[in-house]
């Protein structure tokens, strides 16, 4: 299947590519991006099948991007996924990473393994990003990690999400941090507290989940998950959704236009907050939402049988581990 791929052109106007090397982590945040929805059910509810390092490495060669956009490796936590460093030392020449990761790993092994070109992207911000999460990882052993990254020679940032829980302790280590030469900045809480949505959002109600209605939807992101499908959001990808294709089918192409979404209403915060864009602009969101209305009686029962919109009519299923949709007799 891989030696045929042809090379996929990233659109211009696209702001972020994403590889979910795998959903799974060695963490446990209440507040995880990745269980918006059900914060209940657990990892496990999330967990796909995943592809090989072999496959990840076809996927990741054959995207072109236009201009400077990284692809950005993440999860979960993706240094857990066991071929990670299969997959960063085996990549073509020219592929600039970054990283989304917990720092729960050995700064000496990475620091032997990862060429530091990989991550090497001039920007205004690190290529590695540390996620510091209270109660989970000890800030006590992030900052001596930290610390050996960089005079590893790797350009590394800590990040720390004000939730509205430890938003002062937040602030404390960050000038602690910043004292102390490391690159510390903070992030919006993201997701609903105390029956609050916290954060800015462009469309009103939208991550709420008290409704499904049609909307036509457009990215401005390239998701692949952990298994190779491509998502048209992260809700779709977290939710195990039907996919719009799957990132090692040669015949896949991004279609740089609004698709039809019945489930609208259960976006995920990364997908309609409004934030900066890859040149730190503010105003961007990741989705374009247009055309909102209630669902007609056969879009709702096409919803019901799990269509968020993506499949073609008939008799088609979902499988989230088959590579395409399946057609039932
Ligand atoms: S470290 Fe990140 S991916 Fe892991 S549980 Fe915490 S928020 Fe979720
Ligand atoms: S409307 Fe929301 S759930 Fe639907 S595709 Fe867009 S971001 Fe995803």
């Amino acid at each position: 299947m891989t030696s045929t791929l042809h090379p996929l052109a990233v659109p211009e106007t696209y702001n972020y590519i994403a590889t979910f090397l795998t959903l799974a982590c060695n963490l446990d945040c209440s507040y995880c991006i990745n269980l918006h929805e059900d914060t209940t059910g657990g990892r496990k509810r999330i967990l796909t099948e995943h592809m090989t390092g072999e496959e990840w490495v076809a996927a990741i060669d054959r995207i072109e991007t236009a201009g400077s956009t990284p692809i950005t490796l993440q999860g979960g936590e993706p240094t857990v996924y066991k071929e990670f460093y299969h997959v960063v030392s085996r990549v073509k020449e020219g592929v600039q990473f970054d990283l989304l990761t917990n720092l729960q790993f050995d700064p000496a092994e990475f620091a032997r393994k990862v060429p530091r070109e990989l991550f090497s992207r001039q920007a205004p911000y690190a290529p590695i990003r540390v996620s510091y999460h209270p109660g989970q990882n000890k800030i006590e052993e992030l900052i001596p990690k930290t610390h050996a990254l960089m005079e590893a020679g790797f350009r590394v940032g800590l990040y720390g999400v004000l939730h509205p829980s430890f938003k002062d302790h937040i602030l404390d280590v960050q000038t602690q941090c910043l004292k102390e030469g490391i690159d510390f900045r903070t992030k919006e809480y993201l997701g609903v507290f105390k029956n609050e949505a916290n954060g800015v959002y462009r469309y009103p109600h939208a991550i709420e989940g008290l409704f499904n209605k049609y909307c036509d939807c457009k990215t401005t992101e390239l998701l692949i998950s952990p298994s190779g499908h491509v998502y048209r959001c992260h809700s779709d990808l977290y939710e195990a959704r039907p996919a719009v294709g799957h990132i090692l089918d040669p015949k896949f192409r991004i279609l740089d236009i609004f698709k039809p979404c019945f489930v609208y209403g259960h976006c995920n915060p990364c997908d309609v907050k409004v934030k900066t864009n890859r040149f730190q602009q503010y105003g961007h969101t990741s989705c374009e939402i247009e055309h909102i209305r209630e669902l007609t009686p056969e879009e709702e029962a096409r919803r019901a049988q799990g269509d968020n919109g993506v499949l073609p009519p008939g008799p088609v299923v979902w499988k989230r581990d088959a590579r395409q949709p399946v057609e039932v007799s």
